[in-house]
């Protein structure tokens, strides 16, 4: 089975350049300005043919907050494909009774003859007893390289547990996941606001300010480092956090920052908005002030940050409500999380490539090349070579989008960038050689995602 892609001009990490791609069985087999073998011919003329997007954060059909997300694996892997992704790796949540190993066995059967796109998961770990540390080490020699560790929410790790679990992921081949907050300090802010008074989603971002992040950052780069280890912090939000990464990658400590959409692109303002409309916004991290959006832009052109990510968590905007007033109408109560996974790429093009903010090749390294590094996939996934997937995007730099809840095809009812006006956007996507998104129209069926096993990490 053999697909032409024709005319376009190819973008990779390295270079941009004019010529066709030959996808045989699911590999590219050619890259050339003469392909004239038969076939399934797609014209790209006029268009950027990118290696598809490696999206390496989300929560997919996972209990969080007390609560299940509302996309099952069929519309997310969807909306990652309609935004011109086709690699997911996930966060599933370790239950207390489960080994990591039944962990991943579980969301693998969540995600298997419904997600459309390519799959793997990092497991978030909640109990850090021998038989995790026993595990991790066998876990990653069998294609299963990376770990979530939160050091906020009931399932945190303490000061002992975090320098053993980057140690043992980190010197066998494995890369932990962090997310930095200092649990401490955020819960006590919360407490005294509530018994101030200060109830309202208002006071989600004032009582996690911008030092608890920097603190906990700066807690696990000083251990990863100590120990020698690679960690990258995910959804960094804050300008001064990200200059302790680039410290830390300064003296030679292998650590990695993520961005995100939202963090590039809102602020936390929307948190004044009346009613309670800024409870679309509650995620954690919260938003910040708007000057830190500029150090973060700076920072993924070129410096601690490499990747973007979405934080795809999908609680409807009403059960964010409807939680609030059942559970004693206090800000704490409201769950954390927004959806992303569909919108991530096209957000970074317009507001990255189109605004003249990143070069197209810093754009492929960020959504596709790094987190399929960071995954353990590349060059499997992330570029576009001879032997590589055919997973492909095809993106149209001068079609204008405005993004809205109804035109996305995830379960929630909102999005966080109703109304964003984009130019430029991704209308065919290509998984394995396999067209599942063509001139922006689903033409596939459910399934036919396959599940990942993965190499050890290789530090860059
Ligand atoms: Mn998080
Ligand atoms: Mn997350």
């Amino acid at each position: 089975m053999n697909l032409i892609i024709k005319n376009g001009v190819l973008v990779t990490a390295g270079e941009v350049f004019k010529a066709d791609i030959l996808a045989t069985d699911g590999k590219i087999e050619a890259i050339s300005t003469q392909i004239d073998t038969e076939g399934e011919v797609i014209d790209a003329s006029g268009k950027f043919v990118c290696p598809a997007g490696v999206e390496i954060h989300t929560h997919i059909d996972g209990i969080l907050h007390g609560m299940r997300t509302v996309d099952d694996w069929f519309c997310a892997s969807l909306g990652a494909a309609a935004g011109g992704t086709t690699t997911v790796v996930d966060f599933p949540m370790q239950d207390q009774d489960k080994t990591l190993r039944e962990t991943i066995e579980a969301y693998i059967q969540r995600a298997a003859g419904k997600s459309i796109v390519d799959f793997a998961f990092t497991p978030i770990i909640s109990q850090y007893n021998d038989e995790t540390y026993r595990e991790i080490p066998e876990l990653i020699a069998e294609g299963f390289p990376t770990f979530k560790v939160f050091m906020y929410y009931n399932w945190k790790v303490n000061d002992y547990d975090l320098a053993r679990v980057l140690d043992v992921t980190g010197t066998n081949g494995g890369l932990v996941h962090i997310h930095c907050e200092n649990a401490g300090t955020i819960d006590y802010l919360a407490d005294k606001a509530i018994r101030e008074g200060k109830t309202g989603v208002e006071w989600h971002a004032p009582t996690r300010p911008v030092s608890t992040e920097v603190e906990a950052t700066h807690r696990v780069i000083q251990v990863a480092g100590e120990l020698g280890v690679p960690v990258l912090i995910v959804h960094m939000s804050a300008g001064q956090a990200v200059e302790e990464v680039a410290k830390g990658r300064a003296r030679g400590v292998k650590v990695y920052g993520e961005a995100m959409p939202h963090f590039l692109l809102l602020d936390n303002s929307i948190y004044q908005r009346p009613g309670y409309e800024g409870m679309k916004y509650v995620i954690t991290p919260p938003l910040r002030d708007k000057v830190n959006q500029e150090i973060l832009w700076a920072n993924l052109r070129s410096g601690a940050l490499q990747t973007v990510g979405s934080d795809h968590c999908a609680f409807p905007y009403k059960d964010k409500i409807r939680l609030f007033e059942t559970r004693g109408a206090i800000f704490p109560m409201i769950p954390h999380g927004a959806p992303g996974i569909e919108t991530r790429i096209p957000l970074i093009f317009s507001e990255g490539v189109s605004k003249g903010r990143l070069s197209l090749t810093r754009f492929v390294e960020v959504v596709s090349t790094n987190p399929a590094k960071f995954a353990g996939l590349y060059p499997q996934k992330g570029t576009l070579a001879i032997g590589s997937d055919a997973d492909i995007v095809i993106i149209d730099p001068e079609m204008e989008v405005v993004i809205s809840n109804d035109m996305l095809h995830g379960n929630t009812d909102y999005t966080p960038f109703e109304g964003w006006k984009l130019k430029g956007y991704p209308v065919t996507t290509i998984c394995r050689g396999k067209v599942l998104i063509r001139d922006r129209e689903f033409v596939s069926q459910p399934g036919g995602g396959q599940f990942l096993k993965r190499k050890q990490f290789e530090a860059f």
